[in-house]
């Protein structure tokens, strides 16, 4: 299992950075993998706070987190030769810099400027080109300072996408549990906890998130980060992935670029809860309190995409057992369900 060592979240917290780059013993030399847009927002503030302690600091903009961004990092990183790298920006930054950090064998610290999905804390890497649409372990940061100050000035669409992705573990633990009972596969009562408390914590703040103010932010940035540390403890993305994950990623083949990525699993959520027969009107209630999407049509999605991405979902990933594998469904009885649920 690995662990971040340092985990810092908070108002103004970024101003730490140098303090934790210290203690953690690098004191040379740093490579920030970031965007030009949060380059504006955090990469700066960080290079700015690290030189003056003395650090040598490279910067490299990536703008999209595909295979080439990672090889091109990791011919930067392997020319410069950097203790450390920083992620420093949303999804697509932390992605790259998380994945090239891995393949070079150098640790990396997670400063996130949004809080849309748990990749900010997790050991895995989304990035395309590879042969999977889904995450790949990569290693879990070293650090995570998560500013509130900074993920405040984002808009609140982000949040809500991070409590869809959080709320959708209770799916996900369910899918993990059925395919431990009927496949025999591995199931870890404590990062299932984990993953499950993360996100009771967020339905139960529903209200206070959805103010948009700093304190509900830091219950989501706390859930977020232990679904991140859910999935170093088991391994894999098992506890925070499942078949609702399945359908965002069969979403993402069929409409690519339409909803956010959390936000297509908290719809996701509603259906599997109820194939699950799980609370599912419970689910879509707090996703009405959080404002994020419960329907196609919030979604930006037609009734055509809902069904066939439904349809496809268990064979975007048909090694992972969840409770699509075990119905087998049809494509009308994947429109009864999204009909059912109010989803189309
Ligand atoms: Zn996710």
């Amino acid at each position: 299992m690995q662990f971040p060592r340092e985990v810092i979240v908070g108002e103004g917290v970024i101003e730490r950075v140098a303090e934790v780059a210290h203690r953690l013993g690098f004191t040379d030399s740093a490579l920030i993998i970031t965007g030009s847009k949060t380059f504006d927002a955090a990469g700066k503030t960080v290079k700015t706070i690290l030189e003056g302690d003395g650090l040598r600091v490279e910067t490299m903009l990536v703008e999209s987190a595909t295979l080439k961004d990672v090889e091109a990092v990791e011919k930067k990183i392997e020319y410069s030769n950097p203790q450390v790298v920083f992620g420093v920006g949303g999804g697509t930054k932390i992605d790259v810099a998380k994945l090239s950090s891995a393949r070079q064998k150098i640790p990396f610290i997670s400063v996130p400027t949004t809080a849309s999905h748990d990749g900010i804390a997790s050991p895995l890497s989304s990035v395309k080109g590879l042969e999977k649409p889904f995450s790949v372990m990569a290693h879990a940061p070293i650090a995570i300072i998560a500013d509130t100050e900074i993920i405040m000035q984002t808009p609140y669409r982000l949040m809500a996408s991070g409590c869809g992705d959080v709320i959708s573990k209770i799916t996900a633990v369910k899918d993990w549990k059925l395919a431990h009972e009927e496949n025999g596969e591995y199931y870890g009562e404590y990062a299932a906890s984990l993953a499950l408390m993360s996100a009771k914590l967020v339905m139960q703040n529903a209200k206070l998130i959805g103010h948009g103010n700093e304190e509900g932010l830091r219950v989501l940035l706390e859930a977020l980060i232990s679904c991140g540390v859910a999935m170093s403890i088991a391994g894999s993305s098992r506890p925070c992935s499942g078949s609702e994950h399945l359908f965002s990623h069969a979403l993402d083949i069929v409409k690519p670029n339409s909803a956010m990525h959390g936000e297509q699993c908290g719809v996701g959520a509603i259906m599997m809860a109820y194939l699950h027969g799980a609370n599912w009107k419970r689910i879509r209630e707090t996703l009405e309190v959080l404002e994020a999407p419960t329907s196609a049509y919030e979604l930006g999605l037609t009734k055509e995409d809902v069904i066939k991405a439904l349809f496809m979902a268990p064979s975007v990933r048909p090694e992972r057992y969840t409770i699509l594998s075990k119905l087998n469904l049809s494509i009308n009885e994947c429109e009864k369900i999204a009909k059912l649920t109010g989803v189309i």
